[in-house]
């Protein structure tokens, strides 16, 4: 979750919820409510253009958010940091991930306390991308900004005449097994000039083998216990003299989770004395 993990508390989730101020039920809440602490510098969640810096005047799209910082980026999404205790970079500045743009405040209209209030709207004009519909101008921010660094940390490559797989895999220090997974590839061998391969770089991937000796081994949907009754299929990696998967994540001891071609996005239990092995 990138808002935990920079300092933030979630006071008020992106989506549907009762005003905090009219108390009116089912209204749309078209950012995320996020508190550190009252004047805390606060961070550009993404690099880009400042669009707009300042207290928001009616009629430019940011009207009421009280001090508010609004930057375009590289999609030309439009981040809006609104009731800020004080502004800190100017209209036209290029800031980068992580520059301070200003303090955590409790400034506009209609705020009940200090806090962020975060959002990342579709468009960043005309209007800095607004429109009435509070759903129709925003994205969900976590999902937003979780997919933005994952593309920032994937590098691709392309394909050129007389590739193979292998030969990709080799280049990049990687397995045909995991650029076939993260590409979603349905025959190794057909790949074509111009063909885009994703490459697992940036974030340090670790790799999973399982052993040729096991023939069956239990996968476990992800949002349940991975105990046995719950499998959602069996791995053969007899079958394939092996198996190898990227781990994407260890969500308890000696459980992790990994992108299977029949089974999606599960669990598996890799206990060393199961003979698997992670590097
Ligand atoms: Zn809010």
């Amino acid at each position: 979750m990138p808002f935990e993990k920079l300092g933030y508390h979630i006071t008020s989730p992106y989506g549907y919820r009762t005003d905090p101020f009219t108390r009116e039920k089912n209204t749309f809440h078209d950012g995320i409510d996020l508190v550190k602490s009252h004047k805390a510098p606060i961070g550009a969640f993404v690099g880009g253009v400042v669009l707009y810096a300042g207290n928001g005047v009616s009629g430019t799209g940011v009207g009421g958010y009280g001090n508010v910082v609004v930057i375009q980026d590289k999609n030309n999404r439009a981040h809006v940091y609104a009731h800020l205790d004080s502004v800190a970079v100017q209209r036209g500045q290029a800031v980068g991930q992580g520059d301070i743009i200003g303090r955590q405040g409790a400034t506009g209209v209609r705020v009940t306390g200090s806090h962020l209030h975060y959002e990342v709207r579709k468009k960043s004009s005309p209007s800095l991308g607004w429109v009435n519909d509070p759903q129709a101008r925003t994205l969900e921010p976590t999902k937003y900004l979780n997919d933005y660094y994952a593309a920032e940390n994937t590098n691709v490559y392309v394909v050129r005449t007389g590739d193979t797989l292998s030969q990709i895999a080799k280049a990049h220090n990687t397995t045909v097994a995991i650029l076939v997974q993260l590409n979603g590839i349905k025959n190794p061998n057909l790949i074509i000039p111009g063909q885009k391969i994703k490459l697992p770089g940036g974030k340090k991937t670790q790799t999973l083998y399982l052993p040729k000796s096991e023939s069956s081994w239990r996968v476990y949907p992800t949002n349940v216990a991975p105990v046995i009754g719950n499998e959602k299929g069996f791995l053969n990696p007899k079958k394939f003299g092996g198996l190898q998967y990227e781990v994407l994540g260890k969500p308890q001891a000696h459980v992790v989770t990994i992108q299977t071609q029949d089974f999606g996005r599960v669990n598996i239990y890799v206990h060393p004395s199961t003979g698997a092995v992670i590097k």
